[in-house]
């Protein structure tokens, strides 16, 4: 595979004029979009709005005049169309971790027989962890059944309450049948939650068609919403007011000004509210979201497997010597939005990868992870990288004792 042929491929790229709303830094390649999205250049404008005008001039006549307290819902409807969802199934509120807590209590007392929750073993662990909290809050008689992709299907028995996956995994970059496993644990008599966390924006979602329960989601990865942005979650409307959440403040009560003394949630997705919300946070979250609602998904998930195969075949042509294998599934279709290479060296390599400008990142123990973002990554960009890969590993570059110092975030 030569430059020129990627050149052919980046002109010919229906997605070309995306990159221009993104700021990026010169003499940058960034493959990192799957852990922090790049900045669109319309978000620094509108943060300074809501901050100079909405909260300086307005003041708190904002929460009703510029649409603040209904933010979460204003940004879930649109969040909804990208990941296969309707209007009033989805709130941009907190962060993932804590819309996990309030999804799988709800989902636990919709099963009140069933005691096993399933989970990838290898997912973000944060998942898990969320996960093994609430079963301590919960006195302990529920537990996780730890399986691996393979064993997904054949785990799913009727002793399960929960099936709770991510549809892309962060490390591996593999794909789960969303329609399969939904499909498996209703059989069964289960509820399914599916964290779309490298999934959304980076493909098309389709969980209403899947019959999904809950999902949740982050907005910094794909969606481009910035360091910390809120997350989302999702309750199909079929599971609205079945049960109450077990965080119930003020924000999720059904008449929030009239100061009550006594919790009554609403019966509709702002049940999952609590309190109130980040609206300096919340405002790039839009901004990055109108981009994608813009863009064709199927699009996006063409370019982001092409990308994928061209990136592959580069490696392949490229490193044979140096010992690199590939740890994403090599079948396109398997595939999210990020090639893995497996490498025991991969800590300091990356290291001095990002000293010359190519930013991917590290999963312990041997995974350097490069993130492919249709809307801005270039065909050319993959050659590039390469190049410079080639040249740190010809000189040994690596070796280095300033890039084999570990660093806190890695
Ligand atoms: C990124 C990611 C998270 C992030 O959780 P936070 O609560 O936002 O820190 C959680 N789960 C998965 C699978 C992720 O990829």
């Amino acid at each position: 595979m030569t430059r020129e042929e990627l050149e052919e491929l980046d002109r010919k790229d229906p997605l070309k004029l995306f990159r221009d709303e993104f700021s990026l830094p010169e003499g940058i390649l960034y493959f990192d979009g799957n852990s922090l999205g790049a900045l669109p250049k319309a978000t620094p404008d509108r943060v300074n709005e809501v901050v100079a005008e909405e909260w300086g001039n307005k003041l708190v006549t904002s929460w009703n005049s510029a649409g603040w307290f209904s933010l979460p819902e204003t940004i879930g409807n649109k969040i909804a169309q990208i990941i296969g969802a309707d209007d009033g199934e989805v709130v941009c509120v907190d962060g993932t971790g804590l819309n996990i807590y309030k999804l799988h209590s709800v989902a636990l007392k919709m099963r009140p027989d069933r005691k096993v929750i399933l989970m990838e073993g290898s997912n973000f662990p944060t998942d898990a962890y969320i996960t093994q909290g609430l079963i301590e809050q919960l006195g302990q008689h529920h537990q996780i059944r730890f399986v691996e992709k393979d064993d997904i299907l054949d785990a799913i028995t009727d002793d399960v309450a929960l099936v709770s996956l991510t549809q892309v995994h962060y490390k591996m970059g593999h794909l789960l049948d969303m329609k399969a496993i939904t499909q498996k644990a209703h059989d069964v008599g289960a509820l399914v939650m599916w964290d779309l966390c490298h999934s959304a924006g980076a493909l098309p979602v389709a969980l209403n068609q899947c019959d999904v329960d809950f999902a949740v989601g982050c907005t910094y990865k794909f969606l481009n919403g910035g360091p910390g942005a809120p997350g989302y979650l999702f309750v199909a409307k079929r599971h609205q007011g079945k049960a109450t959440q077990p965080l119930t403040g003020w924000w999720s009560h059904q008449k929030p000004f009239a100061f009550e003394r006594d919790y009554q949630p609403k019966s509709d997705i702002g049940q999952f509210l609590s309190g109130t919300q980040p609206i300096i946070s919340l405002a790039p979250v839009e901004v990055g979201v109108n981009i994608l609602l813009r863009a064709d998904m199927d699009e996006v998930r063409r370019k982001s497997l092409a990308l994928g195969d061209a990136f592959i075949r580069l490696v392949d042509e490229h490193f044979s010597e140096y010992g690199f294998t590939l740890a994403t599934p090599s079948d396109a279709e398997e595939r999210g939005s990020q090639v893995s290479l497996r490498s025991e060296h991969g800590y300091p390599i990356m290291q001095a990868l990002i000293e010359v400008g190519v930013i991917g990142d590290f999963r312990a123990p041997d995974i350097m992870r490069f993130g492919l973002t249709p809307l801005y990554t270039r065909y050319t960009d993959l050659w590039d990288a390469v190049m410079k890969l080639k040249s740190i590993m010809a000189a040994d570059t690596w070796k280095a004792e300033q890039f084999n110092r570990v660093s806190e975030v890695t």
